[in-house]
């Protein structure tokens, strides 16, 4: 894969499209598989092996038996394995960005900017992996000296959704190769092969045998049910729907598994009427549109002063009515498709609810007939604070404009919501600002950015947006246990 601009099917017949357990990659139980299509053209991509429940307990197995030995590997042995992944991963971007478009459909501008995005998990674990602290100290009766070092938590179970099929996977497998975990893994199906394509480049690093065993399949309840019930994995990593992660949390209950959720989001983005306006729209270009509005940080409520609310939405409709939507493997395409038929539909649907209830249509409202899941970029002015959009999450590139009277109404229309990612603030005034980050219930906050992610920031949400953070200084702490040792004097 090291050719730029290679057709994508030459790509996708590169690639092993089995379950890859213990280093092998093999069939699923029956030869079943399962179609990949790509969102552009409705059209099939290739198929992969379809896990089973035996084939999950199989790859489980194989996690269990390869912990301790793993655990035993120096931090810089495996440092250097997540350093040459980052290298190969940097070097195939083209090949990497164009699979990633073809099963996912966002443009290939932005799916290279995935690929340097996930990547960098890989190269900040790498740095983390030889830097894990540990404690001593004296106690209080100066008759004991405390020894706290770290210990990795054990075999994982790692699942991840379909909207970010690279950094999504490394965020969680980065940090559990630095910490010494072994991993049994299932991404996402309407995304597998970037995936795939990694868990070979991580081979090829050096990855040894049985660390990592990745189980695709249609059949998610089965599979995860079967690492969740073994009694093997001591920890669950997720990305996706909060009520998934509600099922995996009661799951993970009956063995006491430690557990990260990173859940969806409802992100408000406020623009207060001192902000400069230009700036609001850049950030909610951003916010908006990264990955067609299906990220969990997508910016779903724009909470504008009801004397910037004419300015902001009309700027933001002529931006969001210039840009291009197609198939995202096109040059000049800016939006492209949707996931799938339902995604589709549950965006109409919330834009038919906010129009019942006297919302306008400034821009866009209507999806496009023919083949592949495309929606028009679309602003909505004067939502109604009842709307449905208001308390679901659009996955979809429609910008719901909301006039706020004063900061208190922001707050409460903010934090009215059961969810806590991220939220948005553009304010020229650094004490509102800071105020607001105060006020507003969300585990991140960009003041004057459409922007967060970053492989060094703690990502992650409050409420019901999940337990746990991803990246930064915090993001292998996840993957670590404390052992203590009593020694006297
Ligand atoms: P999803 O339906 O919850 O699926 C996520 C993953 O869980 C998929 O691999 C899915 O496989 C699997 N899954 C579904 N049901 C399961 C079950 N009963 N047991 C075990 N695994 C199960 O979410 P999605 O639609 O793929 O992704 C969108 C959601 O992810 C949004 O809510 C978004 O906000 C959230 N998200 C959050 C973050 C974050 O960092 N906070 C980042 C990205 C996305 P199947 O598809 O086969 O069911």
């Amino acid at each position: 894969m090291n050719t730029r601009n290679r057709d994508v099917q030459s790509i996708v017949h590169g690639l092993n499209t089995g379950l890859y357990i213990n280093d092998e990659w093999i069939e699923a139980e029956k030869g079943r598989t399962f179609a990949v299509e790509n969102p552009a053209t409705g059209k099939t991509l290739t198929s992969v092996a379809d896990g089973s429940e035996a084939d999950a307990e199989r790859a489980i197995a194989v996690a269990g038996n390869t912990q301790a030995s793993w655990a035993k590997t120096s931090p810089r042995e495996r440092s250097e394995i997540l350093r040459r992944a980052y290298d190969i991963i940097i070097q195939r971007t083209e090949d990497l960005a164009a699979l990633m478009t073809a099963e996912m459909g966002k443009p290939l501008a932005e799916a290279r900017g995935e690929v340097a995005y996930g990547a960098e998990f890989l190269r900040w674990f790498s740095e983390e992996a030889v830097r894990i602290p540990g404690d001593y100290t004296n106690s209080g009766d100066g008759k004991n000296r405390i020894l706290v070092t770290r210990v990795p938590v054990g075999p994982c179970v790692l699942i991840t959704p379909w909207n970010f099929p690279l950094a999504m996977a490394t965020r969680k497998i980065g940090p559990a190769i630095a910490s010494g975990c072994t991993m049994v893994f299932k991404p996402a199906p309407q995304t597998p092969l970037t995936s795939l394509a990694l868990v070979q480049i991580l081979r090829e690093a050096g990855l040894p045998k049985g660390v990592l065993n990745v189980v695709t399949s249609s059949d998610a309840p089965k599979v995860v049910g079967a690492w969740m019930r073994s009694g093997i994995a001591r920890k669950v990593s997720f990305t996706g729907s909060t009520d998934v992660g509600k099922l995996l949390l009661a799951q993970a209950a009956q063995h006491v598994m430690r557990s990260s959720m990173e859940l969806g989001g409802n992100a408000p983005f406020v623009v207060c009427e001192d902000a400069d306006i230009d700036r609001a729209v850049n950030g909610a270009m951003m916010a908006k549109l990264r990955n067609m509005g299906e990220a969990c940080t997508a910016a779903n409520r724009f909470l504008v002063h009801h004397s910037v609310a004419a300015d902001f939405s009309a700027k933001l409709a002529t931006r969001m009515g210039e840009l291009t939507v197609g198939d995202g493997s096109l040059p000049g395409t800016d939006v492209g498709p949707l996931i799938d038929t339902a995604a589709l539909e549950k965006v109409q649907l919330l834009v038919d609810d906010a129009l019942s209830r006297n919302a306008e249509i400034i821009v866009g409202g209507r999806r496009r007939d023919g083949a592949g899941y495309f929606y028009e970029p679309t602003v909505l002015a004067n939502v109604h604070p009842d709307s449905l959009l208001m308390n679901t999450e659009i996955f979809g590139p429609v910008a719901p404009v909301i006039p706020f009277e004063d900061e208190s109404e922001a707050i409460s229309l903010a934090n009215d919501t059961e969810w806590g990612l991220v939220g948005y603030i553009f304010t020229q005034d650094i004490d509102r600002a800071l105020r607001l980050s105060d006020e507003i219930e969300v585990g991140m906050a960009g003041i004057n950015t459409g922007i967060v992610s970053n492989p060094g920031a703690p990502f992650g949400g409050v409420k019901q947006s999940g337990l746990g953070r991803e990246g930064g200084r915090i993001g292998i702490e996840e993957f670590l246990e404390y052992k203590y040792l009593a020694i006297p004097r």
